[in-house]
């Protein structure tokens, strides 16, 4: 699988190695400043400083104790966080007046669904990074890396930028819950492939429907040929889809993740283990 990365990857490493990555103070509502004339990309500090604030709050939720593994985990999420905006310039999507321009013509859904397909990509190269500072090797292991940077992006995704009361920006977040739980009952043996779209894969990105506004549970696959992920509408227990979706960017992350699982367990996407 790892060859999926070469081509979303070719234009970055060249970029990389043409312009100066760097940090700027300056104020402003983008995430990075690509200046082609210097050759020159720098990242907001402020949002950096997000990144690290938000990362170290879910490493106490989760019980972090380890100061170095508390830094790796920081480590990893402001990685994450630059490749997916680099990822963003390879989208032709490199400066932040294009927001606006793909917000007015594509507007609730164009920049949620950019999101989703850069945070697969980053997600998915950072997992890579991480096996090979492990020296993990095997299939299994780059999939739990997978899922960790899942959540990882959820993350960022939901809480550096904060999602509630914005219905497409929660879409593309629990979206990456979704991903991040198949991902995991696939490592572990209790996917149900046959319940999933057939043209879901791990790097599929997903966005889940507005599930204040329809009762039911089901999410599109943005890949290849698009389609929803489940085939049938299941009405669910106990409010489950509602609870899900109003859970996206509060705390405890875990609790979003325990929510999501009751549903893919509930429509049969995944088996309990
Ligand atoms: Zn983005």
């Amino acid at each position: 699988m790892r060859h999926d990365l070469a081509y979303p990857l070719m234009g970055i490493c060249a970029l990389i190695d043409r312009v100066d990555v760097d940090v700027s103070s300056e104020l402003g509502e983008d995430a990075f400043v690509l200046d082609e004339d210097n050759a020159r990309v720098a990242f907001r500090v402020g949002v950096i400083e997000r990144v690290v604030r938000e990362t170290d709050r879910f490493a106490d939720e989760v019980g972090y104790s380890d100061a170095e593994e508390r830094l790796r985990l920081v480590q990893r999420a402001v990685n994450q966080f630059v490749v997916h905006e680099l990822v963003h310039i390879k989208q032709n999507f490199p400066h932040f007046a294009s927001v606006q321009h793909v917000k007015d013509g594509m507007p609730d859904y164009g920049v949620p669904m950019l999101d989703a397909a850069a945070d697969v990509v980053a997600a998915w190269t950072c997992a890579n990074v991480e096996c090979e500072r492990l020296e993990a090797r095997a299939e299994n292991d780059l999939l739990l890396e997978y899922v960790n940077a899942l959540l990882l992006a959820y993350l960022i995704g939901a809480f550096v930028f904060d999602v509630r009361g914005r219905p497409p920006k929660i879409q593309r977040a629990l979206g990456l819950v979704i991903s991040a739980l198949l991902v995991q009952a696939l490592a572990s043996g209790t996917l149900n492939r046959q319940v999933l779209f057939e043209g879901w894969r791990e790097l599929s990105p997903v966005l889940v429907l507005d599930l204040e506004k329809t009762s039911i549970f089901n999410a599109f696959v943005l890949d290849g040929l698009p389609g929803l992920l489940v085939p049938t509408y299941e009405v669910l227990r106990d409010d489950l889809a509602g609870r899900f979706w109003r859970s996206a960017g509060t705390a405890p992350l875990m609790a979003t993740l325990q929510l999501g699982s009751e549903i893919l367990l509930e429509i049969d996407a995944i088996a309990r283990g």
